[in-house]
């Protein structure tokens, strides 16, 4: 077989397979990986020495160990499965914690993830003819914005790469190019819907908005107070996404919005426990994925970090896939403090429908035996009062949390400063 050839036509995609097409899809291309993983992949060779993979089924996954960053950052070019010669695009998947991990790509890889995006953009109503701007890098060695790119040409339709920019420039290109979708990062797609309205730019030629990076549903699955500042500031509907360089596959909303779909030919989903064994549908836990038909860095059981749940009823689209409901935080993030566990997400939900709240970040710090937050916030008009957002903080986590106003400026300058998304959680706390 020719590693190199192209087997991701959208044409062919299988979003809407029933759940035993699923099952017997994703054995086949499960055991093709597992194949493909000890026989080029130096870890993995190592790993799953003389395993016999023949009758093996999606069940038995949890027989084989768990993976993670740390593991991928400390043994990277052991988990290159072809030689340097194939390689065609070397990405660094950004990291909160530890350093960054190469990822290496094919032109297989490549491919599949502009299928993978294409897709993901279909179940949210993009298709051929639609104009797509992009908000997001397409460089810097990160792989998501050259992702997106490519899923639109695959997709047929038009992208609009103006990136990282003004707001005044994408105000421009929508008065002039008159997109039907933007994909951003939602509070930045927040700040520029709010500008548009300030300056009576027309926006409705927008229907539709990606977000990618910030959940847009609470853990009820409910739209979060930043889902419903997006939905104030445009007359669009907001998808929802997640995705990671190393899983090289997303989970984007389809038009039910109640939970981002896994393409079933690209990846198996699991949610698990401390300990690395699958939990329950709706269970909360760790997001782990297997994607399938990758060739570069093939991966399996890969701990993402993330904590959130599975949906496995069928979705009122159609699509019978494994959904993926919100992100509730990251694994490295959780917080004990003073016995309760908390992720900053619950802070954030709280302070992002505080109408009294500009800005803000958080703080952890402690020993490692109970963890101390702060809260520094920015605030609409001076001298307002944070006696009310205190109350429902208090409510929301049972916790008192110390807060303390700063300037404005002081505050987006921490929260924009690290990285392409907004960062408002700052982890001091000693391993
Ligand atoms: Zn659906």
């Amino acid at each position: 077989m020719n590693r190199n050839a192209s087997r991701f036509d959208t044409n062919q995609a299988c979003s809407f397979l029933g759940v035993e097409a699923i099952r017997q899809l994703q054995t086949r291309l499960l055991r093709r990986h597992l194949k493909l993983c000890r026989e080029h992949s130096p870890y993995y060779h190592n790993l799953l020495g003389d395993f016999d993979f023949s009758g093996f089924k999606i069940g038995d996954l949890a027989r084989i160990p768990t993976t993670d960053k740390a593991i991928l950052s400390e043994k990277n070019d052991l988990f290159t499965a072809v030689p340097e010669d194939e390689i065609r695009d070397i990405s660094f998947s950004s990291g909160t914690t530890g350093a960054a991990c190469r990822i290496n790509y094919t032109e297989n890889d490549l491919d599949r993830l502009a299928y993978n995006d294409a897709v993901g953009f279909a179940s949210a109503g993009i298709g051929r003819g639609d104009r797509v701007l992009l908000t997001c890098t397409i460089d810097r060695c990160f792989i998501a914005g050259l992702a997106y790119y490519m899923g639109v040409r695959k997709l047929g339709a038009t992208a609009i790469r103006n990136g990282i920019n003004s707001l005044e420039s994408h105000a421009d290109i929508i008065t002039q190019l008159k997109p039907s979708s933007i994909v951003g990062v939602p509070s930045f797609l927040r700040h520029l819907g709010i500008f548009l309205k300030e300056n009576k730019i027309d926006s409705t030629c927008v229907r539709r908005l990606i977000c990618i990076g910030e959940p847009l549903r609470d853990e009820n699955m409910e739209t979060s107070s930043l889902g419903k500042q997006l939905l104030q500031a445009w007359s669009a509907q907001i998808f929802s996404t997640y995705a990671s360089s190393e899983i090289v596959t997303s989970f984007t909303e389809c038009s039910a919005q109640c939970g981002g779909h896994l393409p079933p030919d690209l990846a198996i989903l699991e949610i698990v426990d401390e300990s690395g064994n699958p939990l329950p549908s709706g269970a909360i836990g760790e997001v782990t994925v297997t994607p399938l038909q990758v060739t570069g860095m093939p991966l399996i059981r890969f701990r993402t970090g993330d904590i959130g749940f599975m949906i496995d009823k069928p979705c009122r689209c159609g699509r019978s896939s494994p959904r993926i409901g919100p992100i509730i935080g990251r694994k490295a993030h959780m917080l004990k403090i003073k016995g309760t566990t908390i992720f900053p997400t619950a802070f954030f939900t709280v302070l992002d429908s505080s109408p009294e709240i500009a800005e803000y970040y958080l703080e952890a710090s402690g020993d490692g035996l109970s963890d101390r937050v702060e809260i520094f916030v920015a605030l609409k008009k001076q001298g307002i009062r944070l006696d009310h957002v205190a109350k429902r903080i208090q409510a929301r986590s049972r916790l008192s949390v110390p807060m303390r106003e700063l300037p404005m400026e002081d505050v987006r300058k921490k929260v924009f400063s690290t990285s392409r998304k907004p960062v408002r959680f700052f982890d001091l706390r000693k391993a």
